[in-house]
């Protein structure tokens, strides 16, 4: 830039922060999702109110033991969150790293809004066929959660600090919130 092109430069930034359209673009739709964003869900209740597929993308193929993916996914240590491992194998534990990513966070927000209480994992990566046929379980892209009382009346809220955690889709089921994830 020459001495003339660096003042209108200079002229047209100074322009621009006093107006504020440097800001314009992000900030405001940002802050529309976020108001937009539910507190808590009713049971039966999903969001976005999107098909889950939609959302997050439908599963590319199941993960198995030792298959290619495996190693893909990462075991969740969190000392803070109870796994329910009923099949007594560690699978709850395994999920894709951008799912132990929002567990870990949504463990905190589960101490902060009941600091008695902790998070708890009841499926994550399935390896049994015990969900549905295209469930994001067989990638461990999903997450099935209660809090550590496995009180029922807590799912709906729970949902709603799983969106603030930031999952791509949550849906608060009966006896459990489903959280998944994009790739
Ligand atoms: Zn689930």
């Amino acid at each position: 830039l020459n001495e003339r092109g660096t003042a209108v430069s200079l002229a047209l930034y100074a322009l621009c922060t006093l107006c504020g359209c440097v800001e314009r673009d992000s900030a405001p739709g940002l802050a529309k999702e976020r108001a937009s964003r539910p507190r808590s869900l009713d049971p039966g209740q999903y969001w976005p109110r999107v098909a889950e597929a939609r959302a997050v993308g439908a599963i590319e193929r199941r993960v198995v033991r030792g298959g290619p993916g495996f190693t893909r996914l990462v075991r969740s240590d969190g000392d803070r969150i109870v796994f329910k491992d009923e099949e007594g194998t560690g699978a709850d534990r395994l999920m894709s790293p951008e799912v132990r990513a929002r567990l870990t966070e949504l463990a905190r927000l589960v101490r902060r809004e009941w600091p008695a209480l902790e998070l708890r994992v009841t499926e994550a990566w399935d390896e049994d066929d015990e969900h549905g046929e295209d469930s994001l379980h067989y990638a461990g892209r999903a997450v099935d959660v209660t809090t550590s009382d496995v009180d029922p009346k807590r799912l709906g809220r729970l949902a709603g600090l799983a969106i603030e955690t930031g999952f791509d889709w949550v849906y608060c089921e009966r006896t459990h919130v489903h959280a998944s994830q994009r790739e």
